[in-house]
């Protein structure tokens, strides 16, 4: 029997289970999510139609819950005009949107994915990215949840409107900020979640370095950022982020996939 893998409790709590690659062959992800050891998947929503395919998933599967929220406005219609994203950009209403999320509070694990992201745009652009983002956080704070936050190009205005904000449970999800702005988030007792190209990306070894083991969380981002060059990433792999985690802190693997697990249930419990 390979180390102690099959005793392991683990958890993705970012990934995006709603992508069309996922269709046909999500009942094949699960079970092999499931003999990985995974006790629970957070599956992202990024805009209203995958906010309730995020519901509907997890209705069906005992093993997901779904984070809903809208992601960096800008990014979001570029990537879905470049159809790397499988959905449509229609026109919706943010605040209508919102008032969603509020009446379904009582079947959501956090408010994700939201942030920032300043790739391409400009500044008027960017004022009302941090608008919606603002209005999230409120609204996380309204309804006692975690959020789930992206940010590209805009980590330190990330880090300065959660620090003016101080909602109470922060997950920065795939953190490429600089060393000192890591330090910073984790000084503000915020969560760091590591995903699955930590295998071969210095910044998220780093990352792990900086960071408690108490204030650390797996993710895979799926089918996005997979640690394995040829294949699609699905929530099985987390375990290759417990590995490499258990490398750098010199710690079994068993025992790193337990503290997570605690983490998991300390904050979205
Ligand atoms: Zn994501």
């Amino acid at each position: 029997m390979p180390e102690s893998v099959l005793a392991m409790i683990l958890v993705d709590v970012h990934c995006h289970l709603d992508h069309a690659c996922f269709k046909d062959k999500l009942d094949e992800v699960l079970k092999r999510a499931e003999e990985a050891g995974l006790k629970a998947i957070i599956t992202n929503g990024i805009n209203p139609e995958t906010n309730r395919i995020s519901l509907k998933l997890a209705e069906k599967y005992k093993m997901i819950r779904p984070a809903l929220g809208i992601y960096p406005i800008d990014a979001l219609r570029k990537e879905i005009e470049e159809f790397e994203y499988p959905v449509k950009f229609g026109e919706f209403d943010i605040d209508s949107e919102l008032k969603f999320i509020e009446e379904n509070k009582g079947k959501i694990a956090a408010i994700g994915e939201i942030g920032l992201d300043f790739v391409r745009s400009d500044e008027g652009q960017k004022k009302e990215q941090e608008l919606l983002f603002r209005k999230f956080i409120e609204l996380a704070k309204r309804i006692d949840k975690p959020i789930i936050v992206h940010s590209r190009k805009a980590e330190l205005r990330v880090v300065e409107i959660l620090e003016e904000l101080k909602p109470k449970k922060v997950v920065l999800h795939c953190f490429s900020g600089r060393h000192h702005l890591v330090k910073r988030a984790i000084k503000n007792g915020w969560y760091l979640s590591i995903p699955c190209n930590i295998v071969r990306s210095e910044h998220f070894q780093k990352v792990v370095e900086l960071c408690p083991l108490s204030h650390l969380f797996t993710e895979t981002d799926a089918p996005l950022l997979s640690p394995y060059k040829e294949r699609l990433n699905e929530p099985a792999f987390v375990v290759e982020t417990i590995r490499k985690i258990a490398e750098i802190k010199q710690m079994d693997a068993l025992e790193v996939a337990n503290n997570i697990y605690q983490n998991y249930q300390r904050v979205f419990g």
